[in-house]
């Protein structure tokens, strides 16, 4: 499948929505703009691709909203060489958003399903991580901690302490909290033990599950 003209003009599109609902990072807004979206949906939901919609994944999952990803990158203000990770790695798309911004970036997902498509799917597209892992993002990535920043895609019912101890010292957190809906949650590191917190809009998210079985 291609990245033809009227994807391109959908995208333009799309960021120009974006901004309308007050994404400001032009970075982000950029990285949108070259994404082809459309190659991370089922082929059944192309014309789809560029509203500002989740959409089914498989394995009960969705593809975040485009506003939904902007947002959350935004939130964590990324630098070029950052490290990121990521849980929920799901389509892949937030995670081409990260790469495409020039991270590196370490996934988890709990859907062997989705681990699987994803981890083959996203390098043919141009798209490299530095590790796809199959597994319970609750108990984070310790073997390569601490991160420059955490980003979780799924509604957490709470903070898993493991993720906090994660983070490097002035790393960021971005992490929906809450059960029905959640309330986008930023922490800020400030010294080994003292984190800043800071709560923004209201999102509603597929739950961020702990048994790996369910
Ligand atoms: N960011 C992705 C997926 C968003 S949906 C995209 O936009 O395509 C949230 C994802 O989190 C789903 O794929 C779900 O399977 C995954 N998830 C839920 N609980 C998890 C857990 N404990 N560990 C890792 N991934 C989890």
């Amino acid at each position: 499948m291609n990245d033809l003209p009227k994807h391109k003009g959908l995208r333009s599109q799309l960021v120009k929505l974006l901004k309308e609902k007050g994404i400001k990072d032009e970075n982000v807004l950029d990285a949108i703009n070259s994404i082809p979206r459309h190659l991370f949906l089922n082929s059944s939901f192309l014309d789809h691709a560029y509203q500002d919609k989740a959409f089914p994944i498989g394995a009960n999952q969705t593809i975040s909203q485009p506003y939904t990803v902007a947002y959350q990158t935004e939130l964590l203000q990324l630098n070029k060489g950052d490290k990121i990770l990521e849980i929920g790695t799901g389509s892949g798309y937030q995670t081409a958003v990260l790469i495409q911004l020039k991270c590196e970036v370490f996934s988890i997902e709990r859907q062997k399903e989705l681990f699987l498509k994803t981890k083959k799917a996203l390098p043919k597209i141009g798209y490299v991580a530095k590790k796809f892992i199959y597994g319970d993002g609750y108990k984070g990535l310790k073997e390569n901690a601490p991160y420059d920043k955490i980003l979780v895609t799924a509604g957490a019912p709470f903070v898993p302490k493991a993720l906090l101890s994660q983070l490097k010292i002035g790393g960021r957190l971005v992490i929906p909290v809450g059960e029905k809906n959640q309330i986008m949650t930023l922490f800020i590191r400030k010294s080994e033990k003292e984190f800043l917190k800071e709560e923004f809009d209201a999102f509603n998210f597929v739950p961020f599950l702990k048994d790996v079985n369910k």
